[in-house]
């Protein structure tokens, strides 16, 4: 199979207008979708190179997370883009919200440091504390817990088991990720 007929692919399934737009746009548009909105304060995207998405975290801990997470992330950014990444990279080194930084700073000092943020002394800031997101690796179960939620009651892929859109086994007969594989 060859990377054209992937192309034509994707253009018929999400619309010839997509296949127009910048793979930048497009990887800005879904990167909530894809990421989870808990993540998405903590990024900055910043370029495609050569096929790698270059992004920006606002800590070195989210950093590391996210490399973690880059296949599974990769995967479902690329059922969107024309021409497929291959990879993400992830870096503090072009953050660009200094306001924020010290504020992720004692986030990261509190995650590494094993002080839980609530037993802060309160000498230590003034400021008020999103508990929810703090912990990068928190943020992304609750998104996995989420993701599975909303997907438990979808039909499955016959071919790979996994809870796929119904529109999209109307039209491959199997999940998108399978259909295509199978091309
Ligand atoms: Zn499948």
């Amino acid at each position: 199979m060859s990377l054209n007929s992937i192309d034509r692919i994707l253009a018929i399934a999400f619309g010839q207008s997509r296949a127009q737009q910048q793979p930048f746009q497009i990887a800005l548009q879904y990167w909530s979708q894809v990421v989870g909105s808990a993540v998405v304060p903590h990024t900055q995207l910043l370029s495609i190179q050569k096929n790698v998405l270059w992004v920006a975290t606002s800590s070195a801990a989210w950093a590391q997370t996210l490399t973690m997470e880059r296949s599974r992330i990769l995967t479902k950014l690329n059922v969107y883009l024309p021409n497929p990444l291959t990879d993400i990279r992830f870096s503090t080194a072009q953050w660009q919200r200094p306001e924020t930084i010290a504020k992720e700073r004692e986030v990261s000092d509190n995650f590494f440091g094993g002080a839980h943020p609530s037993t802060l002394a309160p000498t230590s800031s003034s400021q008020a504390k999103p508990t929810k997101s703090n912990d990068p690796q928190t943020a992304f179960s609750q998104w996995v817990k989420t993701t599975q939620q909303k997907n438990h009651n979808l039909p499955l892929c016959p071919q790979c088991q996994a809870p796929t859109p119904p529109g999209e086994l109307q039209r491959w007969r199997v999940c998108c990720m399978c259909a295509v594989k199978e091309f």
